[in-house]
């Protein structure tokens, strides 16, 4: 499972299979992660400084953190894709195909001079989440998502 949590300014990844429940981040943002609540994930619960320090303590990587640096993240369920957006203009767009079963995404592209912003990750990261709350499978033909989802 793969789960994106957003607000203005930052992005927190999570990604099940890795969680090997060490629980720093229970103890350390306790009103952010609650693994009693659904979702187990507020990141309106604290400021961002707080979620950024203690994210960073996720000893397996199963957690991560991004800044958005003003590039916000959509889906395009209709145009099949994930699209990246600095204001209006399009930097970046992750495509998949769609079946019955399964979200294949074909290809992930960003913008070269927006490249090492984590841009790739938050756009893929879109279109896994949606599948999955889906309950379809990913099948990931682009190099990028397949390295990324493992
Ligand atoms: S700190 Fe990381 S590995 Fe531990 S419970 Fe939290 S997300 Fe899972």
């Amino acid at each position: 499972m793969h789960r994106l949590y957003e607000n203005e300014d930052i992005s927190v990844f999570w990604d099940a299979e890795k969680c090997r429940h060490a629980r720093k981040c229970v103890t350390g943002s306790p009103a952010v992660f609650d693994f009693q609540r659904k979702p187990w994930i507020d990141i309106s619960k604290a400021p961002n400084a707080e979620i950024w320090d203690t994210v960073s303590k996720c000893p397996t990587g199963a957690l991560t953190i991004l800044y958005n640096n003003g590039i916000s993240v959509r889906l395009e369920e209709g145009d099949l894709r994930s699209v990246a957006l600095n204001g209006e203009q399009i930097i970046g767009e992750c495509d998949y195909q769609e079946t019955e079963e399964e979200v294949r995404i074909t290809h992930t592209e960003v913008l070269p001079e927006y490249g090492g912003k984590g841009i790739a990750k938050r756009l893929v990261y879109k279109v896994v989440e949606a599948a999955e709350k889906s309950h379809k499978r990913v099948v990931p033909y682009c190099s990028y998502a397949a390295k990324l989802l493992g």
